[in-house]
């Protein structure tokens, strides 16, 4: 089943009927870095603010997608059913956020919660830092 599938499907059982928003919403959040609710309200097109709005509403209550909090701002991202297992590496300077995944850090995960003798849910990791642009674009007397 697609992405896009198991989302139609979440809808339907939830009793939320496929509008064109909600799909809007979806496809555009689809496949792609996080984004800031702006960069989204720009992405759909032509769906009223509003019903963007209610969209992203919906679906952090049905877990289809979340926020990821940089400092005090955020952005929306689709969750780890919708998009796969991953973490982003934020740029503190221009707020590009990228993903990473990787296999040694999940392992190392699992290995810690078993040591301390604890189950699992779910986990954060962010990295905030400065991306390649931005340390290139530094003046020479702020780095350190
Ligand atoms: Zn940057
Ligand atoms: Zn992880």
């Amino acid at each position: 089943m697609s992405a896009f599938e198991s989302f139609t499907l979440l809808l339907k059982t939830s009793g939320y009927s496929v509008t064109a928003a909600r799909t809007a919403v979806f496809k555009t959040l689809l496949d792609q870095e996080p984004m800031s609710m702006h960069q989204l309200v720009e992405g759909v097109g032509k769906i009223d603010r509003a019903s963007v709005y209610r969209a992203v509403e919906l679906f952090e209550r049905l877990g289809v997608l979340q926020r990821v909090n940089i400092g005090w701002k955020y952005k929306l991202e689709l969750t780890d059913k919708f998009a796969g297992h991953h973490h982003h590496l934020t740029c503190t300077s221009c707020g590009r956020t990228v993903a990473m995944n990787e296999d040694e850090l999940e392992r190392l995960i699992a290995k810690l919660a078993a040591t301390y003798d604890f189950k699992p849910s779910a986990h954060q990791i962010e990295i905030q830092g400065l991306c390649t642009a931005c340390q290139a674009n530094l003046p020479a007397q702020a780095r350190s």
